[in-house]
């Protein structure tokens, strides 16, 4: 069976999955496509980091864990707030504003997970025990977080949870918006196109990489003097495509067929390219 979405691991995930209608994470398959990209950029030093931080299952693979966090969620309950951003009905993003969880903590929100993650990795190797923080599981939560900040419906309205309260029909299907983002769009792509698999995606998107984006990619590493990672950019345009992109023309109970899906799948693949290139990014920063 194909892995759609969240909805896989086991029958009780899926049956207590289903119970909880505000999922918010990339499909499997998003996370997948931007790990395997970032994989691929890393270098040599960061490629031997992030191999001996895996843990023995994954097989050197980061593609394979990149939904982990999505997995861990319910027994590490209090991670939830940091898969994404809520902003007030407003296409921008300020970080002392829209920062925080629903009691109003500060940093718990998706951009204060990636620094707090790069932060803790950035300690690896530079005296920081390996009992002060789990290095593994650091990793694991910024390769999924550096995913999640560039899916544009994780930084997006409080007041319709991200999409999640929208409900529309994908083609004959019923969804909701937010699902729309985190795998419908992507799932039609791959059926249409790439054989129901991920793999044709993933190489469709890295030769854009090394083609048509290609005066692109430096600016999208690029992170400002001194800095590791920057994601008050990527929530920034996060934002903007939400409103631009996913917002734009749908109301409740829409039926989103061609139009929103050739329309909106170009938006899709550049965010996946750019959260691959920049995990790899804040990767061979952390372990130059
Ligand atoms: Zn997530």
């Amino acid at each position: 069976m194909k892995a759609t979405g969240c909805y896989v691991v086991t029958l009780a995930f899926l049956a207590f999955m289903l119970g909880c209608p505000h999922i918010r994470a990339w499909g499997i398959d998003g996370h997948l496509t931007i790990c395997k990209i970032a994989q691929s950029r890393l270098s040599k030093a960061a490629e031997a980091a992030v191999k001996g931080l895996l843990p023995a299952q994954a097989e050197g693979d980061l593609g394979s864990m990149c939904s982990w966090a999505d997995r861990v969620r319910f027994r590490y309950h209090w991670s939830a707030p940091l898969h994404f951003i809520n902003t007030p009905h407003l296409c921008s993003f300020k970080y002392s504003r829209d920062c925080k969880d629903a009691d109003g903590v500060a940093d718990r929100c998706v951009a204060g997970a990636v620094n707090n993650y790069t932060s803790q990795l950035l300690g690896h190797g530079r005296g920081a025990s390996e009992s002060d923080y789990n290095q593994t599981e650091a990793l694991l939560f910024l390769s999924h977080f550096m995913g999640d900040i560039h899916q544009p419906l994780h930084v997006s309205f409080a007041d319709d949870k991200g999409g999640n309260t929208i409900d529309v029909r994908w083609y004959r299907r019923k969804s909701v918006l937010h699902h729309v983002w985190d795998a419908d769009i992507i799932e039609t792509a791959e059926e249409r196109y790439y054989d129901s698999a991920p793999d044709g995606l993933i190489e469709a998107i890295q030769q854009n990489i090394t083609s048509k984006w290609q005066d692109e990619v430096e600016k999208w590493e690029s992170c400002g003097r001194n800095k590791t990672a920057c994601p008050d950019v990527y929530a920034s345009e996060g934002i903007q495509a939400a409103c631009q992109w996913a917002y734009k023309g749908v109301r409740e109970n829409s039926v989103l067929e061609d139009d929103y899906f050739l329309s909106r799948l170009p938006v899709i693949y550049k965010r996946l390219a750019q959260g691959g290139v920049r995990l790899a990014s804040v990767l061979n920063r952390i372990f130059e």
